[in-house]
């Protein structure tokens, strides 16, 4: 990466995060957020769902619980990145199901993004890879897209992968003359990404424990993610 685009990173001072389920922020870019946030940058934070689909066949934690115990780990998880007095917006679409592209409420929450873009004026977005193999992240990512052309603003992307190395197929990677990748130093604030994916309990403990079939981050999703640098596809072009 050339020393021009690095120094663009590095100077951010507003920079808007998008993740799609509370944990993403965390293990997509908790790094650079630390790091971004010792340099003196703002934050605006949008948890896209509110990732309540995790533990589908749990009693002791009804959809309403479950969204709320998440929500209440992803504002730890800010703390323990820094951030406390960050902005956040819980836009609490449904886990799993997004609305489909421009349907009504499509259309409602892409405005109420872009409206908040608007009033923010991100210079870096953090977003989900487009491609990722997870329904709601690439729809998270054509949500902010969608928002960003609304609002005619166009902050430097950045886009994080989740699950691309471990389930993606090879048309979900960039193509050549697509994204090119970025791979940032985090080791300073490692500790601090580790405290904050500890933070989401439901996610990475036997916290829930009714509901056999219900997902759990792996040891090993968990350490692929959690390293001294953190790699995001700089896109080439705007959009598609
Ligand atoms: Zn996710």
């Amino acid at each position: 990466m050339s020393t021009e685009r690095r120094k663009r990173i590095e100077q951010s001072r507003k920079v808007l995060v998008v993740a799609p389920h509370p944990d993403d922020e965390t293990l997509g870019c908790g790094g650079l957020i630390a790091k971004l946030a010792d340099g003196g940058a703002s934050f605006l934070f949008v948890f896209v769902t509110d990732g309540s689909a995790s533990h589908p066949g749990s009693k002791l934690w009804p959809r309403e619980r479950l969204a709320a115990c998440r929500k209440a780990e992803a504002e730890k998880a800010l703390h323990c990145l820094g951030v406390d007095h960050a902005g956040r917006v819980f836009l609490a679409l449904s886990d799993s199901a997004m609305p489909s592209l421009h349907s009504p409420l499509w259309e409602i929450v892409k405005k109420r993004l872009s409206a908040l873009v608007q009033a923010f004026l991100p210079d870096l977005a953090l977003l989900p890879w487009r491609r990722d193999p997870h329904c709601d992240h690439r729809a998270s990512w054509h949500l902010a897209w969608a928002a960003f052309q609304n609002a005619k603003i166009f902050p430097l992307t950045l886009e994080y992968a989740i699950w691309l190395d471990e389930s993606g197929q090879s048309e979900d990677y960039p193509g050549n003359d697509e994204a090119e990748a970025v791979v940032i130093d985090v080791s300073r604030w490692l500790s601090a990404k580790r405290a904050a994916v500890a933070a989401h309990q439901t996610q990475t403990t036997g916290l829930i424990h009714d509901d056999p079939t219900g997902f759990r981050l792996t040891p090993g999703t968990i350490a692929r993610l959690v390293q001294p640098t953190e790699t995001f596809w700089w896109p080439l072009h705007a959009g598609y």
